[in-house]
């Protein structure tokens, strides 16, 4: 399935006007022909093929093109017709008709019947050919999920992991988790085709590489995607997790697809992800987004990065959990008192259950959290302008209200500066959002990249 990627063809895609694409296969085409017949009348044959190959690679490259578009129009559309696909890409019927049927003998697309037509069929991208692996770290835990080439998410599994173990014995866990994806999936091809990473620290992308992540020892430059691609002899793509949530959120939801959004993870710690104009936003250093430590006026909680007010020191899920232990140890609350006597230390889930007890301390708490994340986020979206805020991470689990307040938040900063249609939401895609995202940033970047043409 897999070919190398054409270096001619990828110079052509950046011309990216289809018109131009057909009137050059046409164009060298014709040439090709012209040229072969002009050059066998006045040179020997050895000097026609020297000159012919060159120019076949050329129209090859062509070819190569047609079928680049076909697929990422496949992809994109998620089912089309040939005429559709003649009159979006600009190719003629008879190239469509050529290729796509060359597709259909490879099985990388199928032919389903048109909704309501009797003899009328459609296209779609044959799902059933292998795997895209998304996996996501976190503080404590990993996501590793399988999906197939349209992002669905067929199977997930989410691991402990202790960042004092070190990333090779990790990196051995999640390869166990993968074996095991593969063997309840045994019932479809489970060849691996990619894989993408999700980081909790800055990346360098191109190195596949974390680069002085907090709290992982050992991770800084450590070659996760080299190791991977090695490991499954496939392409693997390493990011920022908060980055590939946004990703998969732009590239899923139908609502935020193409459009500018700005992702908000809270979790243990805060960070955001932009989307512009459909793609990541990384910036200079790989480090855009990093939020959870931009300064919150007149607060001076230490924070783990060395300064002071961060906004995850003051607003992040173990800033909460930090506050919540003091509340409980000096005998402030009963009820989170009892918890830790209990079983010795305090989770998010003890919050919530304090929330759903109409815990009047926990609850203001909580709430003040979401009024200071909400008006940095605010801030942001006075700068970004973004057509909307989707908020993602366990915090969300606080519930309506804790959501609410940093809606609520988010548009009395932002306001008059922002559109009617402007929205905060949470995330339609729950914790899965990491692994759908990390898998949907290495099918993206494949099939935008032809990764799919065949050589020959
Ligand atoms: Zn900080």
């Amino acid at each position: 399935m897999f070919g190398s990627f054409k270096r001619v063809v990828s110079s052509l895609v950046q011309l990216q006007h289809k018109g131009v694409f057909f009137i050059c296969q046409t164009f060298l085409f014709d040439c090709r022909t012209l040229f072969v017949s002009y050059m066998s009348f006045y040179l020997p044959t050895p000097a026609v093929l020297q000159y012919a190959e060159p120019m076949k690679r050329i129209t090859d490259c062509c070819s190569n093109l047609a079928i680049h578009t076909i697929i990422q129009l496949v992809w994109n559309e998620k089912t089309i017709t040939r005429a559709e696909l003649s009159r979006l890409s600009g190719f003629s019927r008879s190239t469509i008709t050529a290729n796509v049927d060359k597709l259909l003998e490879d099985g990388i697309l199928l032919e389903q019947p048109l909704e309501g037509q009797d003899k009328r069929k459609s296209l779609i991208i044959n799902q059933n050919r292998g795997l895209f692996i998304g996996i996501e770290l976190d503080a404590d835990c990993c996501a590793v999920g399988a999906c197939d080439i349209m992002g669905n998410l067929l199977k997930e599994q989410c691991i402990t992991i202790d960042y004092v173990d070190g990333p090779d014995a990790i990196l051995k866990q999640i390869s166990q988790t993968i074996k095991a994806l593969q063997e309840s999936l045994k019932e479809r091809e489970t060849a691996i085709l990619g894989i993408g990473v999700g980081l909790p620290s800055p990346v360098d992308f191109a190195g596949g590489y974390a680069v002085h992540p907090a709290f992982m020892p050992g991770w800084h430059h450590y070659p996760v995607g080299p190791k991977l691609e090695k490991l499954y002899a496939c392409p693997v793509f390493v990011d920022n997790e908060v980055n590939t949530m946004a990703f998969g959120e732009a590239f899923l939801s139908e609502q935020y697809r193409g459009k500018d959004i700005l992702f908000i993870k809270l979790g243990a710690g805060i960070g955001a992800g932009m989307i512009v104009q459909g793609s990541i936003y990384r910036g200079n250093s790989g480090m855009s987004g990093n939020i959870g430590h931009m300064r919150v006026d007149g607060n001076t909680q230490q924070c783990k990065c060395g300064k002071v007010g961060c906004l995850e020191a003051i607003a992040g899920g173990s800033a909460l959990l930090k506050r919540a232990e003091l509340l409980a140890h000096t005998k402030q609350n009963p009820f989170l008192q009892k918890v830790v006597e209990e079983k010795g230390y305090l989770q998010l889930s003890d919050l919530k259950e304090a929330i759903r007890r109409r815990d009047s301390q926990i609850i203001q708490m909580v709430d003040e959290s979401a009024h200071t994340i909400g008006s940095m986020v605010g801030s942001l979206v006075v700068f970004y302008d973004p057509k909307a805020v989707v908020l993602g991470g366990n915090l969300c689990e606080f519930g309506l209200q804790y959501v609410d307040s940093i809606r609520r938040a988010i548009i009395t900063e932002a306001t008059p500066w922002i559109k009617s249609d402007f929205d905060v939401n949470v995330t339609k895609f729950g914790d899965s959002i990491g692994v759908i995202g990390s898998a949907m940033l290495c099918i993206s970047t494949l099939i935008h990249n032809g990764a799919f043409v065949n050589e020959e």
